[in-house]
């Protein structure tokens, strides 16, 4: 089939995608969420994903992370639920899927064989919506016998380097990565994300998205991993349909960046400037 559609993502594509929270809401509503994330020395990546998580609306947050963790997570997102691994430096153990109505997986997990046990365990049960990102996406890019066992619609968000090792051999040029993206969201019928300047997300019909917000200031640590919290938010919302919650998180990411942007300048944007803007953006586009 060599028909093709892009679609370039504006502010009239997303604007209304997120309905207005009904008056009789609750907790239930948007669904408790898990996250496995962290390892010495990367804790702040969990901790970014799980206040952008929380910013992303949704109900209830249990964050797996390494002990070492612990206080740390408890102390900067005391309105997630922590859940420490026995282990002190990485995750090595699955917890109980059964609560969750979506999981995340990857900010600053590392990339130790137990956690990605962890991994190989998580892709053979979750029978509910799941959002990769970082060491997740590396973990599987070096263990090719993941790659079959990622659920249909399991979101992906690599950014070029992680996508190069995901499909395990670098692209000749920006559009060859382009086609790249497109030939594995159909091939395992998921939803995979380019990050970078227009961010681009693959539908597992090959279709591709662009997105229009962001800018150069997002260049900076810890800006993917606040995008993977607010996407885990997102997909448990069962208002959303997977494109919905992709695009609808992608475009917010950017615009959250924009506004940042605009109080601290581009240089001086760190990540945790875009949670501060998630809420009131969302807000925007509801
Ligand atoms: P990561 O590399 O995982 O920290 O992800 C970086 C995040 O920042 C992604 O969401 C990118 O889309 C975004 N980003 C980085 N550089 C730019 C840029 N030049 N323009 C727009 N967004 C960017
Ligand atoms: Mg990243």
């Amino acid at each position: 089939n060599t028909s093709v559609d892009n679609y370039f993502v504006d502010d009239n594509v997303i604007r209304g995608r997120l309905p207005a929270r009904s008056k009789f809401s609750h907790k239930g509503t948007f669904g408790h969420v898990l996250l496995l994330a962290g390892s010495r020395g990367k804790i702040g990546a969990s901790v970014l994903a799980a206040r952008a998580c929380l910013r992303g609306g949704v109900g209830l947050l249990t964050v797996r992370i390494p002990a070492v963790g612990y206080h740390i997570m408890q102390t900067s997102a005391p309105e997630a639920m922590t859940l420490a691994d026995p282990a002190t430096d990485f995750v090595t153990e699955l917890p109980d899927l059964k609560p969750y109505a979506a999981i995340g997986i990857g900010p600053g997990l590392g990339q130790e064989h137990a956690t990605c046990e962890v991994l190989r365990q998580l892709l053979r049960k979750a029978n509910v919506p799941l959002v990769l990102d970082a060491d997740a996406l590396n973990l599987l890019g070096a263990n090719p016998g993941l790659l079959p066992l990622l659920p249909r619609e399991s979101l992906l968000t690599p950014h070029p380097k992680e996508f190069e090792r995901l499909v395990g051999k670098p692209a000749r040029d920006d559009y060859h990565r382009l086609e790249q993206l497109r030939t594995f969201a159909r091939e395992y019928k998921c939803y995979c994300v380019l990050k970078g300047a227009y961010t681009t997300l693959a539908a597992p019909d090959g279709t591709l998205y662009f997105n229009s917000t962001g800018n150069p200031g997002m260049a900076t640590g810890g800006s993917g991993d606040v995008l993977t919290g607010l996407l885990l938010a997102l997909r448990a919302d069962k208002r959303l349909s997977p494109l919905d919650a992709a695009l609808l998180g992608l475009y917010a990411h950017g615009r959250a960046g924009d506004r940042a942007a605009q109080q601290t300048g581009e240089a001086g944007l760190v990540a945790g400037d875009l949670v501060r803007f998630i809420g009131p953006v969302l807000q925007e586009l509801t």
